[in-house]
C-alpha cells in the first residue's frame, strides 16, 4: 500500500502545524485502496482531517448481560463468555465456529470468509473474552454473527455511531477516526478572547476530541461548549473568506455609469407593459449603485417568471450608455439560449449590436464572436461560462450580469469580474435564499428582491394525488391536450442514480406514447445539448404536448401554455426542488394546475414538505421552511443548490453564531486586513483548516 500525503498546492503557505491532518487517510494501518475508495464516498474526502469532521450521529448504550441465560434472543448485548473449541470452517460457504461457555450454558461465535489466523490469535482456548453483538438461535443454541471484542479490563459503555455508506461499518471508521484524532495538534488560539471566555468554549483540539467521545445523549446536541466551538469556527472561516472576497473587490476601483440615458429610455418605451413596484424598486437600487464609483455587487432576487431578466436588461443600457459592454451569463446552454430569445426583441429594438457564445460554438463562427467581443462591435455578450475563458477579450467590459440559480461559485464570479477593469456585478438568482443562507454564500452582498409575480397571473392550484391515482390522470391529461394544454410530467427522483431516473422516465414516457403517440416527448440529463434543445422547442411551439423528463429540466425553461405539472414521488423532492418545478407553470394568463403524486411510506419531513407546498407559493416563505425542515436532520435539496455545505455546524441551530462571525471576521479585518498581527496568523490556520487557501490568496503577505 502506498501512502500518499494529501496534495499541497503549490503556493499554499500552509502552516506545518497542519499538515498531519491533511495526509491521506491510506497512511492508516489497515487502510488500503478499496477503504480509501469508501471513505471518499462516505466523507466525500481522503484526508484524516475528513475524518476528524466526521460528525457522530448517535450514541448507544451497551447492554451488559451477565450470563448466556440472561442473553436475549434478537438483542445486541454485552458480555463475558470462555472460550471452549475452535471449529474451523470444513468448507469455504461454511462459517468458522467457536464454541464458548459460562456456567449458565454454551454459545457460538460465528465467522464467515476468514482468512489467516487471527481467529486462534484473538481468542485463545481457555480465554475469557468480553464480547458485544446480536443474540441469535440457531437450531437451539445461541450464537453472535462476527462479534465485537471489547477491552476486558474496561468495556466502553457506550458505542458512538456514526453515518455510515455501504461497505463500511462503525468499528473500522471508529478506529480510524480515532488514529485520525491522535494526530490532531494543538493550534493556535484564533478565537477573540473576551468571546472564548464569555461563551465558555474550550480549545479546538479540547473541542474535537469531546465531539468524538460523547459521555452522554446530550454531548451530542448543537447547544454544547464544544459543538457550538466548532460551528463558529467554521462559520468564522466562512465569513471571513467572504470578507476578504468583498475587500479585494473593493480596492478594485469602481465605475461611474450613466444611468437612465437613451438606451435605457428606448428599451422601457419599447415594453408593452409597466415595470411592476419591486421592478422600479430593484431597478432604483441598482441605478444607485451604477451611478457611484463603488464597485457594485447586488444580489437580484426573485421566484422564477418573477421579471428579473427585463431588470437586468434595462441595467445593461446603463452600461451601453456608458460606452461600455456588458455581458449576461447563465450556468447551461439551454438558458443561455432562453435568455437570447427573451433579450432578441428587445434589443433589436433598441438597435443595440449582441453577440452569444457558449461552449458549442466552434470554429470559425467562434472566432467571428470572439472578433466582435474584442472590437466592441458586440455590446451585449450572452453566453454560457465560455465567456470566462481565456481567449474571450472584451474590448471594455464594465458590467456583468451572472443568471446564477446557484451554480456559481464565489471565486467564478471574481474570475468574470476579472475580465474588464471594475467591473459592476449583478448576481440573479431564482431560489429565494432565506437570509441566513444568503449570508454563508453571499456574505455582506447587496440584495434587492422582486416580490410576487407580474399581474394578471392566477395562483396555481397545487393538488396531492396518491400514487394509485396516476393511470386517471394519464387519461385526464388526454382531455387537456386536446384543448392545446401542455403538460409537464416529470418523474422521480431516484437517489444517486441517474440511470434509475431515467428508467422511470422512459417507461412513463412509454406509457404515454400508448396513450398519445408523437404528442409525448422525453427530455433527460443525458441527452446531448443540442437533442434537448430540440425536444424542448417542440415544447414551446406545440409539436409535443405532454413533456416527460427527469428532475433535470431545465430551471426557467420559459413556456407560458404550459399548465399542468405532473411530479412523480413529490415525497422524495426536496421543497426548493419542488417549488422549482412548478415554477414553470402559472406563467400565462389560464388556470394552471400542480399535481404532486406520493407514494408510500411518507415520512413526517415529506409530509410537511407537500402540505406547504399546497399552502404556499410565496418562494421566500418556502426557503424559510425548507430551512427549517432541512435543519431537523434532512439535507435535501443543498447538494443540488450548490450552497456551501457546512460540516461542523447546522445552520438552522447555529444561525445566530453566523451572525456573530459575520461581525467578528468584518470588526477584525478592519484592524488588520492582511492577517498578520497574532490573531490574524492564528486566523490564517483557520483558513487552511478549512481550505480556504484562495482566500488567503488576496491578502498582501499571502
Ligand atoms: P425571471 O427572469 O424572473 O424568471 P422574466 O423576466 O423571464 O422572469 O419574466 C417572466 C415573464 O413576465 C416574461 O414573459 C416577461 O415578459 C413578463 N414580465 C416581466 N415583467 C413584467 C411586467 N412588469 N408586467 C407584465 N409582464 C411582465
Ligand atoms: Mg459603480
Amino acid at each position: 500500500m502506498t501512502a500518499q500525503p494529501a496534495q499541497k498546492p503549490a503556493a499554499s503557505q500552509r502552516p506545518f502545524i497542519l499538515d498531519p491532518l491533511f495526509r491521506s487517510v491510506g497512511v492508516l494501518n489497515g487502510v488500503g485502496p478499496k477503504y480509501l475508495k469508501l471513505y471518499e464516498k462516505l466523507l466525500g474526502g481522503t484526508k484524516l482531517l475528513d475524518l476528524v469532521f466526521h460528525k457522530p450521529s448517535n450514541l448507544v448504550e451497551r447492554h451488559f448481560v451477565e450470563s448466556i441465560k440472561d442473553a436475549p434472543i434478537d438483542e445486541t448485548v454485552a458480555l463475558t463468555i470462555t472460550i471452549d473449541k475452535h471449529t474451523p470452517s470444513p468448507r469455504r460457504s461454511q462459517p468458522y465456529r467457536i464454541r464458548t461457555r459460562d456456567k449458565t450454558g454454551f454459545m457460538d461465535l460465528v465467522f464467515f470468509n476468514v482468512k489467516g489466523n487471527w481467529v486462534e490469535a484473538q481468542f485463545p482456548l481457555g480465554k475469557d473474552v468480553t464480547i458485544c453483538g446480536k443474540i441469535e438461535d440457531f437450531r437451539g443454541t445461541k450464537q453472535i454473527i462476527h462479534p465485537d471484542v471489547l477491552d476486558a479490563e474496561k468495556p466502553e459503555k457506550t458505542e458512538v455511531i456514526y453515518p455510515l455508506t455501504a461497505g463500511l461499518t462503525t468499528k473500522p471508521l471508529r478506529k480510524a477516526i480515532l488514529a485520525a484524532l491522535d494526530q490532531a495538534p494543538t493550534l493556535p488560539e484564533w478565537l477573540d478572547p473576551a468571546q472564548k471566555r464569555q461563551q465558555q468554549w474550550p480549545d479546538w483540539k479540547d473541542a474535537i476530541l469531546k465531539l468524538h467521545h460523547p459521555e452522554h445523549d446530550n454531548d451530542l446536541e448543537g447547544a454544547t461548549k464544544h459543538r457550538t466551538r466548532l460551528a463558529y469556527d467554521e462559520f468564522l472561516a466562512n465569513q471571513l473568506t467572504l470578507a476578504i472576497l468583498r475587500l479585494k473587490q473593493k480596492k478594485l476601483k469602481g465605475r461611474t455609469f450613466t444611468t437612465n440615458g437613451p438606451h435605457r429610455q428606448k428599451l422601457l418605451s419599447s415594453l408593452p407593459w409597466p415595470l411592476t413596484s419591486f421592478q422600479q424598486e430593484a431597478l432604483k437600487e441598482i441605478d444607485a449603485d451604477m451611478g457611484s464609483n463603488d464597485r457594485m455587487l447586488r444580489l437580484l432576487q426573485g421566484d422564477v417568471g418573477s421579471g428579473k431578466t427585463i431588470v437586468a436588461a434595462l441595467a445593461m443600457m446603463n452600461a451601453i450608455d456608458s460606452g461600455t459592454q456588458a455581458a449576461l451569463m447563465a450556468p447551461t446552454e439551454i438558458l443561455a439560449r432562453q435568455h437570447e430569445q427573451t433579450l432578441r426583441p428587445y434589443l433589436e429594438a433598441a438597435n443595440i449590436p449582441f453577440v452569444t457564445l457558449t461552449g458549442r460554438d466552434k470554429g470559425k463562427t467562434k472566432q467571428s464572436i470572439l472578433d466582435d467581443i474584442a472590437s466592441g462591435r458586440a455590446k451585449i455578450v450572452i453566453g454560457t461560462h465560455a465567456i470566462f475563458q481565456d481567449g474571450v477579450d472584451f474590448q471594455d467590459l464594465g458590467f456583468a450580469v451572472i443568471d446564477e440559480q446557484h451554480r456559481f461559485g464565489v471565486h467564478q464570479r471574481l474570475q468574470l469580474s476579472n475580465k474588464g477593469k471594475g467591473v459592476d456585478v449583478l448576481v440573479m438568482t431564482a431560489t429565494p435564499i432565506p437570509r441566513t443562507l444568503a449570508l454563508t454564500a453571499y456574505g455582506d452582498m447587496e440584495v434587492s428582491r422582486i416580490v410576487g409575480k407580474p399581474p394578471g397571473r392566477k395562483p396555481v392550484d397545487t393538488r396531492l394525488l396518491p400514487q394509485d391515482q396516476v393511470e386517471d390522470m394519464m387519461q385526464k391529461v388526454g382531455e387537456q391536450i386536446k384543448h392545446g394544454v401542455r403538460v409537464y410530467w416529470v418523474c422521480p427522483l431516484v437517489e444517486e442514480s441517474e440511470i434509475l431516473d431515467l428508467a422511470a422516465a422512459e417507461e412513463r414516457h412509454l406509457l404515454l406514447q400508448q396513450l398519445y403517440g408523437d404528442k409525448v416527448g422525453l427530455v433527460h440529463g443525458r441527452m446531448k445539448p443540442k437533442d434537448k434543445d430540440d425536444v424542448m422547442q417542440k415544447f414551446a411551439n406545440g409539436e409535443i404536448s405532454i413533456l416527460v423528463a427527469t428532475t433535470v429540466i431545465e430551471v426557467g425553461v420559459n413556456v407560458p401554455e404550459a399548465t399542468i405539472m405532473v411530479i412523480e414521488h413529490a415525497e422524495r423532492f426536496g421543497l426548493a426542488q419542488l417549488h422549482q418545478l412548478r415554477g414553470r407553470v402559472g406563467r400565462g394568463g389560464d388556470q394552471s394546475y400542480c399535481f404532486l403524486v406520493y407514494a408510500h411510506p411518507i415520512g413526517e419531513v415529506a409530509k410537511e414538505r407537500l402540505k406547504t407546498m399546497r399552502a404556499t407559493e410565496d418562494g421566500f416563505l418556502i426557503a424559510e421552511k425548507d430551512l427549517e425542515l432541512r435543519g431537523s436532520g434532512e439535507v435535501l435539496g443543498t447538494k443540488q443548490s450548490g450552497l456551501e455545505e457546512f460540516r461542523l455546524a447546522d445552520i438552522a441551530a447555529h444561525a445566530d453564531l453566523l451572525y456573530s462571525a459575520r461581525q467578528d471576521a468584518a470588526l477584525f479585518l478592519e484592524k488588520d486586513p492582511d492577517l498578520e498581527t497574532e490573531r490574524g496568523k492564528a486566523l490564517r490556520t483557520l483558513l487552511y483548516l478549512f481550505e480556504r487557501d484562495q482566500a488567503i490568496s488576496y491578502l498582501r503577505s499571502g
